[in-house]
């Protein structure tokens, strides 16, 4: 149940993993030319503002802090499931600072 595909947001994995079709599920058969592309090992979400939160799937252990912390920004149900701009620069410094695998990294930028 805490497997999951590179890019998976982390509560998306609980719910569509049941069919096992993540990547290591894939045989040496299969064809490269068939599969849709890897996603990027790390997304990038950025605000208008130039500061930016970035997630790399392969870190994350689905603890939940980021979508109990701030559900208006960390929301599997949504895409993209991270939403920056809706909450306040220090709010998401505070609640990723809070993740425990450092999937999650919040950039400020110059001007702020
Ligand atoms: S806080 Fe970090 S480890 Fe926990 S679910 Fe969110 S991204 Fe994954």
């Amino acid at each position: 149940m805490t497997s999951s595909s590179a890019g998976d947001p982390p509560d998306a994995a609980a719910g569509t993993d049941a069919a096992g079709t993540d990547a290591t599920a894939s045989s040496a058969t299969d064809s490269a030319a068939a599969r849709p592309p890897d996603p990027p090992a790390i997304r990038r979400y950025a605000r208008a503002d130039g500061a930016a939160v970035t997630f790399e799937a392969a870190l994350c252990e689905h603890a939940g802090e980021c979508v109990r912390g701030l559900p208006d920004v960390f929301d599997t149900a949504k895409r993209p499931w991270i939403q920056p701009e809706h909450a306040s620069l220090d709010a998401l410094e505070t609640v990723i600072g809070r993740c425990p695998s450092l999937a999650l990294k919040f950039e400020r930028s110059a001007a702020n």
